[in-house]
């Protein structure tokens, strides 16, 4: 052991970290093609970028001065967006930053945080960091959630249950009654609608009756800016409160601020794109539906699970990206035959559908 391995908090010395994904860049050098010919289903991300109403927001901003920390006008945008009181509502770095808050403020080492596996990679990552006990429950094969054994698992050192909705990789949504199920434990219920405006479905209603239900929203995926890093919480006052307690004081920056709020103020665009991707993961599926040796999970997501029976996913996910599109692959887990594939724009789509049939 070295003598900064000696200094280092032990559970962190030989810590398996969370893979992001890779620029473009990185993708075209692997896969030897041009940059400009990557096609990037990987990721989630939004294929037509900002909008320019928000680009254009971005300049001009007073870079020089700090961010508000108590997020005035950001929070009230997001109220009148979600038609929840500001009190309620706390905006993070991404969704990531908002799990790893939960984390400092509900976890002490050894503390249980559960998930239900297959599910989102942050949060057991965020979790191992915090030095909790980690419990997996495996979903049954529709990916619901096994709620006899959620149950079995909630003890006293449980705190804190991540429930993706729509899941991520699988696309399902979490049922009400499911969480009815889980939030009556009165545990922290994290509920993360990151994919809310594709979906539109959500658990906000929920939250005047538990006060243990955290909901979690992004504006990475449907508002085409994941690099400026801008998620929130939506939860009980006083849960808010602590959240904004321990946060970094200028977690969101100037950036990220007025393009949220510029986003806010041109939705329905953004609305219009999320519907014309969820055209697209439609047209993937009734084509997905006609080839032989493969099929989907049904999805309420901007990408489709798919999965491979005369070959291995490992090979279509080669073959895929020889033609520059990146997709996600998920070796040594229950999903090593499956591929997820964010949605593209129509011509992206074409391109994509049009490998796939050679690659089946
Ligand atoms: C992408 C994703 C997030 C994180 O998004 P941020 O970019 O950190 O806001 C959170 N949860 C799920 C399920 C995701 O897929």
């Amino acid at each position: 052991m070295s003598q900064i391995e000696k200094l280092m908090r032990s559970h962190m010395v030989n810590f398996a970290t969370y893979h992001g994904v890779d620029p473009s860049e990185e993708l075209a050098r692997k896969a030897g093609i041009k940059p400009e010919d990557v096609i990037r289903l990987n990721a989630n991300e939004n294929p037509y970028g900002p909008l320019d109403n928000v680009s254009a927001a971005l300049s001009g901003l007073p870079l020089h001065l700090y961010p508000d920390p108590n997020q005035r006008k950001l929070r009230a945008a997001l109220g009148e967006y979600t038609g929840q009181p500001v009190e309620r509502i706390m905006a993070g770095a991404g969704g990531d930053e908002i799990i790893d808050l939960l984390m400092r403020l509900f976890i002490a080492p050894g503390q249980k945080v559960l998930d239900c596996e297959p599910t989102f990679g942050m949060y057991s990552f965020s979790a191992r960091l915090a030095e909790a006990e980690i419990v997996s429950v495996p979903r049954n094969s529709t990916w619901d959630i096994d709620i006899p054994a959620m149950l079995e698992a909630i003890d006293d050192s449980a705190r804190i249950v991540f429930l993706a909705s729509p899941n991520n990789p699988t696309g399902n949504l979490l049922t009400e009654r499911d969480a009815r199920a889980l939030l009556k434990t009165g545990v922290i219920v994290c509920v993360d609608e990151t994919y809310y405006e594709f979906s539109g479905s959500t658990l906000c209603p929920l939250l005047d009756e538990y006060e243990n239900l955290v909901i979690l929203r992004s504006f990475s995926k449907w508002a085409g800016i994941a690099g400026l890093r801008v998620g929130y919480a939506i939860a009980s006052s006083e849960l808010i409160g602590h959240l904004m307690d321990i946060k970094q004081p200028y977690n969101i920056n100037i950036a990220g601020e007025a393009a949220v709020l510029a986003a806010l103020e041109h939705r329905g665009e953004l609305l219009e794109r999320a519907a014309t991707l969820i055209e697209q993961r439609k047209r993937l599926e009734a084509v997905v539906d006609e080839f032989p040796g493969i099929s989907y999970y049904p999805s309420e997501a901007n990408f489709l699970l798919c999965r491979f029976e005369r070959r291995t996913a490992e090979e279509a996910y080669v073959e895929l990206a020889q033609r520059g599109i990146f997709v996600r692959r998920f070796p040594q887990t229950v999903l090593d035959s499956s591929l997820r594939i964010s949605t593209g724009t129509p011509e992206q789509t074409d391109l994509l559908i049009d490998a796939l049939r050679r690659v089946v």
